[in-house]
Parts: C-alpha cells; structure tokens; sequence
C-alpha cells in the first residue's frame, strides 16, 4: 500500500489526479501505475490508475483472469472499474481512501457485482493527497 501510495505521489508531480494502483502476484510487484499515465486522447476514465495495472496485468500473464491477483489503490474503484475487476476476477482490491460520491465498491451493487475488498488502507494519507491537490488546482 505505501508503494501504491508513492505512486500517487508520482501523479502529483506529473499534474495527474494522485491515485496510484499496483498489482500484486505471488507475493511480488508485477506492476504500478498512477492516473493518467497512459496515452492522452483516451477518456479519463479509461486511465484509472486500477484498470491501468488490470490491463496491464493481463498482458503480463497472459490471460483474462487475474484470480491470483491482488489490487492495492489509493483510492476507492469507480463503479466501472469496479466492474472490470470483477470480471476479471481478481482476488482482493485493498483501497486507502473512500469516495462516497464515485466509489463502485462500497455503496454500490450486491456482493456478487463486485469484487471482494478491503477499504481505509492508509486512508488519511490518500486522502489528503488529494484534497491537496484539488484545493491546488482551484
Ligand atoms: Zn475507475
């Protein structure tokens, strides 16, 4: 989680909204990633640091299914990604910050929508990264 966090730290300095995600593979660091860190031209919402280390993921392992997986992000999923994550049915999303507005885990879909989490992993830290930096941006 503190490397998910560094991450988000890294978006900072970049300008992108600070989320960093991370996928862990049989005990190891497959892959990290802060928001935005793909392409531009592509839609935000398709360069959430969470799907961003998903796809990745796939490619890496070769495969459709990230059952073996775990996802540390710094903050909640959205209801999309919350989808993508579920289908490809990775094994735990631990998250720092909750976000009552978008979030797609906790107040969001049944059990079986969604994939199985943990939240409030380094909460105040996430959090205050990005209060920070939208109080910054206004
Ligand atoms: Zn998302």
């Amino acid at each position: 989680m503190r490397e998910a966090l560094r991450k988000a730290q890294e978006s900072c300095a970049a300008g992108c909204v600070p989320v960093g995600a991370l996928i862990v593979f049989e005990g190891k660091i497959l892959i990290k990633a802060h928001n935005n860190e793909g392409a531009s031209h592509i839609p935000p919402t398709l360069q959430h640091a969470e799907f961003l280390v998903a796809l990745e993921a796939c490619c890496l392992l070769k495969t459709d299914r990230l059952g073996k997986c775990d996802l540390y992000v710094t903050l909640e999923p959205c209801p999309f990604c919350a989808a993508i994550l579920r289908h490809l049915c990775i094994r735990k999303v631990f998250f720092g910050a909750y976000d009552p507005k978008g979030g797609g885990l906790v107040h969001h879909g049944t059990p079986q929508e969604r994939p199985p989490f943990t939240g409030g992993l380094l909460e105040t830290e996430s959090a205050e990264l990005l209060r920070r930096f939208f109080q910054a941006k206004r």
